[in-house]
């Protein structure tokens, strides 16, 4: 990841990055036990705007809420989110676009592996938008490591500990010469990838592994099926087998760190064409001038002090 922009928040205040630091005995230092979001902010003529600002409030609320961290809800309300990013995002002044990645840190030392009624600090940072996955076609492989189950670590909180899962499955893909993996479950169905969301198109018809499939309810997943909906796209969100991917006209991933992004081979199989299909291409710009605030859905939010 890109450092940190100079002016970062901790706690309840803006603070230079540097002093940024929690605890070697803290709960978020010992077991991961912090829950995130990341979401981008757009610059445009000197004007901030933040794509689904509510949206990840809300999945960052609920995040805390399935692990059980239960003083963000008692210490944090949209309007207290809001006002933080404006802070940030004026601090920093970005002159090009970023991403702001925001965690809840469960900072009381060493209580032993508990939650309820743990001290917790927010941090929040804004870093450099690049993006994390190839933008022009990428390669992905099927991987070794299993998603983390929904009742073992659920994917659908963003919890930080359980990202070792995806550094697992990630660093093999990579030492394999590929751009990113492919995450399946204990059955063999298709998850995500290590920090994307992944669709199919086959047959003109737009299929993606539904919520309950292991996978976090992305943010870019739920704005591309509203645009696939709207555009008249047939839609199916259920199982998906890995050998569905080989033989599918198109396959692309979505994420906010991974855009809309096309993919052409899986595990050594050419996909459809090898080039840009249609849908995919249709969506990606979409998914950009939604981005933008270009489409008239109302998931912009204007960060003006
Ligand atoms: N899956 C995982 C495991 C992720 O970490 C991410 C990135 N946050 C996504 C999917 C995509 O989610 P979003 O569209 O909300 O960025």
């Amino acid at each position: 990841m890109a450092q940190p922009h100079p002016h970062v928040f901790l706690g309840d205040r803006l603070v230079p990055a540097a002093q940024a630091t929690l605890g070697i005995a803290s709960s978020a230092v010992l077991y991961g036990l912090s829950v995130y979001t990341v979401f981008p902010v757009l610059v445009a003529d000197g004007a901030r705007s933040a794509f689904r600002l509510t949206d990840h409030f809300q999945r960052l609320a609920e995040s805390c809420k399935i692990i059980g961290i239960d003083r963000f809800a008692a210490e944090w309300d949209f309007a207290r989110f809001h006002a933080t990013v404006v802070e940030l995002l004026a601090a920093n002044e970005p002159a090009e676009d970023v991403f702001v990645r925001v965690s809840v840190h469960v900072v009381e030392s060493i209580p032993g592996t508990r939650v309820r009624g743990c001290a917790i600090q927010v941090s929040m940072f804004v870093y450099d938008a690049v993006p994390i996955v190839p933008q022009d076609g990428m390669r992905l492989k099927s991987s070794p490591w299993r998603r983390i189950p929904d009742n073992a670590i659920p994917s659908r909180a963003k919890v930080n500990g359980a990202y070792v899962n995806s550094v697992l499955a990630k660093q093999d893909a990579i030492d394999s010469g590929y751009d990113d993996c492919i995450f399946l479950d204990g059955n063999g169905h298709v998850c995500e990838l290590s920090a994307a969301n992944i669709f199919l198109v086959r047959g003109g018809t737009l299929i993606t592994p539904d919520v309950s499939c292991d996978i976090l309810d992305g943010i870019n997943r739920r704005t591309v099926l509203t645009l696939a909906r709207e555009e008249g796209i047939p839609v199916q969100e259920r199982t998906v087998d890995l050998t569905e991917l080989y033989i599918a006209d198109e396959v692309f991933v979505t994420g906010t760190s991974a855009g809309a992004a096309p993919v052409f081979e899986v595990d050594g199989r050419v996909i459809g064409t090898g080039e840009l299909g249609p849908i995919t291409a249709s969506l990606r710009k979409g998914h950009a001038a939604a981005l933008r605030g270009e489409t008239p859905h109302g998931w912009v939010t204007p960060l003006a002090q």
